[in-house]
């Protein structure tokens, strides 16, 4: 089973100050954190980031978003860490996340919600190679 996953704190959860009580919430949940980084993305980096996107009504949107301020890359490991941390995120949109989860403790909406998480183990590895050089991960 696989065990790691990319997840990313958004630039409306950094600016409110969540990142510490979120960071908590990935800790107790039992992810080990084996890379860290406050980046601020550019327009390119967030295009190329979200490509899997491009053809959606919201990408120029989501691209405007998330290069609108530092955000928190982590690179997480733990047993089934894909689906226990999609879980642990909560629906895309706050409105629809079940109580308890990040998205609907501290998102304000469907595009501004918290926090990203990978969607398959094939995407993680993807996104980890692409916010992490092996110097900057722990294992
Ligand atoms: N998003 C948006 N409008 C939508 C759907 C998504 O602005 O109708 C944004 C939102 O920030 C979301 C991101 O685009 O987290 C990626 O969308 P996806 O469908 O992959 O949702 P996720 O995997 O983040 O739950
Ligand atoms: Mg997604």
């Amino acid at each position: 089973m696989a065990n790691i996953t990319f997840g990313m704190i958004k630039p409306d959860a950094v600016k409110k100050n969540y990142s510490g009580k979120i960071i908590d919430m990935i800790l107790s949940a039992g992810f080990k954190i084996n890379g860290m980084k406050l980046i601020q993305l550019t327009k390119e980096q967030a295009k190329q980031f979200y490509l899997v996107h491009k053809d959606r009504p919201f990408y120029m949107e989501l691209v405007e978003y998330i290069t609108s301020g530092p955000v928190i890359a982590l690179a997480l490991e733990k047993d089934n860490a894909v689906q226990d941390y999609r879980i642990l995120l909560g629906a895309t949109d706050p409105l629809e996340a079940a109580d308890g989860t990040i998205r609907k403790l501290f998102g304000e909406s469907k595009a501004v919600n918290a926090i990203h998480g990978s969607d398959s183990d094939e995407n993680a590895k993807i996104e980890i190679s692409f916010m992490f050089s092996n110097l900057e991960l722990v294992s």
